[in-house]
């Protein structure tokens, strides 16, 4: 029998783990599986672990070791960053700005704080799901204590103007904080921190083929937060909970191999993901929502099918051992429409019609052409029952 092999293109949900960092996650279970906290060898040997991965991961962002605080995800890193910031400095004001794409982690984060007593203003996106430099300085008033705007949009790739976002909002008032959630942007492309104007930083160990069950914020110097974990006072008494050493090792080295070729594995994305537009720009009816060019993310497209509900396709394809996502289905089993799609004025008759396909170093050229054929065979086909 001939192996059918998957073509997984649902990477922005979540990667493949490098098999180094499984690996190495394997020996550390094993073998060095002492708690960094104890006193004794084994524990020692855990901590230098985990101050080894430390300093990798500060060395990627140019930032201190001691700036780099570890999570159990990217939504765990946005609610102590966003919450633990509100927290610290509501004496000095309660209003706090974000946008209307960003991804639940920090939306609902912001929903919780308006319910204690906190107000927040949610800035709009142009067509590509831009946020303006301007417009944010300008929402910015003196008990502004905190602007979050993500690095890279999860649905459509959008990479935002953080830099300019930060200059901008910090000019208006240099006493707030500015947050950003590269939890799709870290791993694909060169961020830092304190060139950026950046006090607070989210990422997700699982979305660059690192495990589950991992992630950091980075913390300038500084910032204060309130922890929103207490316990045995790990982590400078910000993070209480025994450290995750294998998935903390494995994050950091899966970091280390994503920025060893950064440049390299950009143009392969992008090359891969040019095939696709290429290809896919010749099947009747299909647009892409947001940039196609290289000032968008490289790894992720957003494909909206006109006449095709995007839960059908995706099906179609999974038969076919083909995995993207319904670009309205982001965060969990219950789809809800797409806040980002909403944003860039998608029409409300198209809204369940996207898919996002999303790439990774791990997929080739010809996983792109067979993803294409199929695309554009099953269209035609699936259109054929659209309810007039
Ligand atoms: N922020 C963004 C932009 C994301 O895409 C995701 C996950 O999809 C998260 C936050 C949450 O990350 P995690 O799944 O590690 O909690």
């Amino acid at each position: 029998m001939v192996e059918k092999r998957d073509i997984y293109l649902d990477n922005s949900a979540t990667t493949r783990c490098f098999p180094e960092a499984a690996a190495l996650m394997n020996e550390l279970f094993l073998e060095d599986y002492g708690n960094p906290s104890a006193m004794h060898h084994r524990g020692v040997t855990a901590e230098r672990r985990i101050s080894q991965a430390r300093k990798t991961l500060a060395g990627i962002l140019k930032v201190k070791e001691k700036n780099i605080c570890f999570t159990s995800c990217g939504t765990e890193s946005d609610n102590l960053a966003i919450i633990g910031a509100a927290m610290a400095m509501q004496r000095k004001g309660k209003h706090l700005i974000t946008t209307q794409i960003e991804h639940p982690a920090v939306l609902e984060a912001m929903k919780y704080l308006e319910s204690q007593g906190f107000e927040v203003t949610r800035l709009g996106v142009d067509n590509d799901g831009l946020v303006s430099p301007e417009e944010a300085a300008a929402a910015v008033r003196p008990d502004t204590i905190l602007v979050s705007v993500m690095h890279t949009n999860n649905i459509i790739g959008a990479v935002e103007p953080v830099e300019e976002i930060g200059r901008a909002v910090k000019a208006a008032n240099p006493g707030l904080l500015f947050h950003v959630d590269a939890v799709q942007g870290f791993g694909k492309a060169q961020i830092y921190p304190k060139r950026m104007n950046i006090d607070l930083l989210s990422v997700s160990g699982h979305k660059i083929h690192g495990p589950k069950g991992t992630g950091f914020l980075y913390i300038a110097d500084g910032v204060r937060l309130v922890p929103l974990m207490h316990g045995g006072g790990q982590q400078g008494g910000l993070r209480s909970g025994t450290e995750n050493v294998p998935g903390i090792a494995g994050m950091a080295l899966a970091a280390q191999m994503l920025y060893k070729d950064l440049d390299a594995d950009r143009e392969k994305l992008f090359a891969m993901k040019n095939r696709l537009i290429e290809r896919l720009s010749t099947v009747p009816d299909i647009v892409f929502n947001g940039r196609t060019d290289e000032t968008a993310a490289p790894h992720i497209l957003s494909v909206r099918v006109r006449g095709v509900r995007a839960e059908v396709l995706l099906h179609a394809l999974e038969d076919r051992g083909i995995y993207v996502s319904a670009g309205s289905a982001c965060s969990s089993n219950h789809p809800r429409p797409s806040e980002t799609l909403m944003a860039i004025g998608v029409p409300q008759k198209e809204m369940e019609n996207s898919i996002r396909v999303s790439l990774s170093v791990m997929n080739t050229m010809e996983e792109m052409d067979a993803a294409a054929d199929a695309i554009a065979e099953l269209v035609p086909f699936l259109r054929r029952f659209v309810r007039k």
